[in-house]
Order: C-alpha cells, then sequence, then structure tokens
C-alpha cells in the first residue's frame, strides 16, 4: 500500500497529537506478541490491528467453544461449531479487518521450553492469559530478554493491568509466589461481564499503543477496575531488591518443561493431568466457587464437574482426569480456566 492510502486510513488517528505520522510508521514497524486469544486477546488484538500495527504473532493452545462467544470478540457461532483453534479463527477474522498487518497465529502453549523463542523478534508482549502459570513463564522470558510486557487479568465484573517495563517492579516484584490453584478469581468460578474483559483488553492494547510511539504518559502504576462497583484505582508499585527473576537473575521456569504433566488414559476418552510438586487442594471451596458454573458434585475423595464444554474430575492432590479432552493443550486449558495454574 502506498504511503498517502496509508494515511489516509489512519486519518483520525494521525490527527490525535499523541501518535502523528511518526508514531503511525512506528505502528506499521511495530512486532507485537499477544499469548492468549480469549476475552481479552481477541479485543486487544482487534484495536492493534485496526490501529495500523504492522505484526501480530496470535498465541493460544485452546479452540473456540460456544460459551466463549459470550465475551470472545472477533469469534463466530462457525468458529465455535468447527471448534477452530483459537489463534487461527482470530487471524482468518482480523485478515479481512486489516490486509496491511502480519499475522502469525500458532496453536500453541506458551511453556518454559519456548516462551522465549516465542518472544523472539517481538518488541513487547500482551498477557491476555488466564493463569498465572504461564504469566510467571512469560516474565521470566521477558525479563531475560529485556522485553516490555503488559499484564491483564479479569474475572466478575472487574479486571486490571499492569505495565511490565525493564527497570520496573517485576510481576514476582508483586507477586513472590505462584499463586496455588484454584486460589484466584477466574471466570469460571466468578463468571464475567464482557464489558469488563473489552476494558481491560483496550487497556492493554493502549498501552501497547503507547509503548510503540514512546508516549511519556505511558503508566508506571498498577491499575485495576470494578466496572459492577464502580472503583477506579492507581497503586504505585516498586521494584522488590530482592526479587529472584529481576534483582538476581534466577530463571526456574525457562526451559523447563511444564509443571503439570499429562498423559491420555488408555482405553477413556480422557487426559489426566499431574501437577508436580506437593498440592493439596481444598476441594470442598473450588466446588463451592463452580456451583454456578455447572452441575458440581464433592466427595471426601475427588470432585466431579460437568458444565458447558469441560466435564472433569479432580482430586485432592491436584490430580485431574479431563474428559473428551483431544490433546494436552485442551486438557490444559479446561484445567487452567476450572481449577487455576
Ligand atoms: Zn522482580
Amino acid at each position: 500500500m502506498n504511503d498517502r492510502k496509508h494515511f489516509s486510513r489512519y486519518a483520525r488517528q494521525i490527527r490525535f497529537a499523541g501518535v502523528g505520522e511518526a508514531g503511525q510508521e512506528k505502528l506499521r514497524a511495530a512486532h507485537v506478541l499477544i499469548v492468549g486469544i480469549g476475552a481479552l486477546g481477541t479485543v486487544a488484538s482487534e484495536r492493534l490491528a485496526r490501529a495500523g500495527v504492522g505484526h501480530l504473532r496470535l498465541v493460544d493452545r485452546d479452540y473456540v467453544d460456544e460459551s466463549n462467544l459470550q465475551r470472545q470478540a472477533l469469534f463466530t457461532e462457525d468458529d465455535a461449531r468447527e471448534e477452530r483453534p483459537k489463534a487461527l479463527a482470530a487471524a482468518s477474522h482480523l485478515a479481512r479487518i486489516n490486509g496491511e498487518t502480519a499475522l502469525e497465529p500458532l496453536a500453541v502453549d506458551l511453556q518454559g521450553l519456548n516462551a522465549e523463542a516465542l518472544l523472539c523478534g517481538m518488541d513487547l508482549a500482551l498477557d491476555c492469559t488466564d493463569n498465572f502459570e504461564t504469566r510467571f513463564i512469560l516474565n521470566e522470558a521477558c525479563v531475560k530478554t529485556e522485553t516490555p510486557w503488559i499484564y491483564g487479568g479479569a474475572a466478575g465484573g472487574a479486571g486490571a493491568s499492569m505495565n511490565i517495563v525493564p527497570g520496573g517492579p517485576c510481576l514476582r516484584c508483586l507477586i513472590p509466589l505462584l499463586p496455588a490453584p484454584g486460589s484466584y478469581p477466574s471466570c469460571a468460578s466468578e463468571g464475567a461481564l464482557n464489558m469488563a474483559t473489552a476494558l481491560i483488553g483496550a487497556y492493554q492494547a493502549s498501552e501497547a499503543l503507547k509503548m510503540i510511539v514512546g508516549a511519556p504518559s505511558l503508566s508506571r502504576r498498577y491499575f485495576s477496575m470494578d466496572l459492577w462497583n464502580n472503583r477506579f484505582a492507581y497503586m504505585e508499585a516498586a521494584p522488590d531488591p530482592a526479587c529472584p527473576v529481576c534483582a538476581r537473575g534466577e530463571y526456574e521456569l525457562l526451559g523447563k518443561p511444564p509443571r503439570f504433566s499429562c498423559a491420555a488414559l488408555c482405553g477413556e476418552d480422557a487426559m489426566q493431568l499431574v501437577p508436580g510438586g506437593d498440592v493439596t487442594l481444598d476441594l470442598a471451596a473450588l466446588a463451592e466457587g463452580l456451583k454456578g458454573a455447572g452441575a458440581v458434585r464433592v466427595s471426601p475423595f475427588l470432585m466431579s464437574f460437568e458444565g458447558p464444554g469441560a466435564a472433569f474430575k479432580l482430586f485432592p492432590d491436584g490430580r485431574a482426569i479431563i474428559k473428551g479432552a483431544a490433546d494436552e493443550k485442551a486438557a490444559r486449558a479446561v484445567y487452567a480456566q476450572y481449577v487455576g495454574m
């Protein structure tokens, strides 16, 4: 596309003083990784494609399910019927929104073994995932490669976001230990309003745009909001001088296989996920949180859950049998969504 046509397409954005022609050129040259193409990632990727970001790498391990359509922009009933991988489905819609954006959909699970490779060539990354295991890995990979990234999370009517940039606090400064499975709010336990997820996705895209054009107004604080209860807040955050990741450079998750091991169960249409290390789950508390999401039964030995798009049995040691999961990615996606990783 010639420059004249390029600039007329983005005329309103170029007119905006914070972007201008120079900013638009920077957007065209930018390479952005989006990890998780769900409620946040579909919104953020659409904003960035429409804004004229030149290259988007879209990473997601999951497939489109009917229960995603309420909040995951871009996806259609056809995508759910065909169970299309989210990264590929999103790329096919984005390609029709902006043919100038190079799209690189990858239906993979970001793990310790591939995180640095997935960041290769990227200027920044957006965390649009639903679990802290992936965020901790992304944090290590980004700190190690000095790549800025934007944390995002939303559940219920609330959400939060923060820019993690070299020299500032990293995620481990704020959250020293990986939260236990099931210990934090998730879309499965709290539900999700699509307005809350859209707001956080748009906030992340807006901070990404500021990073790319080099805006001095880039936020250095932790943003949280609760749309339902009318709360918007900013919190100061400082680097922890004892942080193992950004202060001491200890990358304990990079280069390692997943913390969870996974295997197909012979003769059954199911996958078994086994967490590494010592895990003790409070099944009664988890069952209480999942009551609104499907049918839950709990005994002293196991919890069984059946809901839209997921059925599993969960044991007190964290082991889970995921029914109908086609492969490891699908099994891990169910576990992350309903139990937490
Ligand atoms: Zn840190």
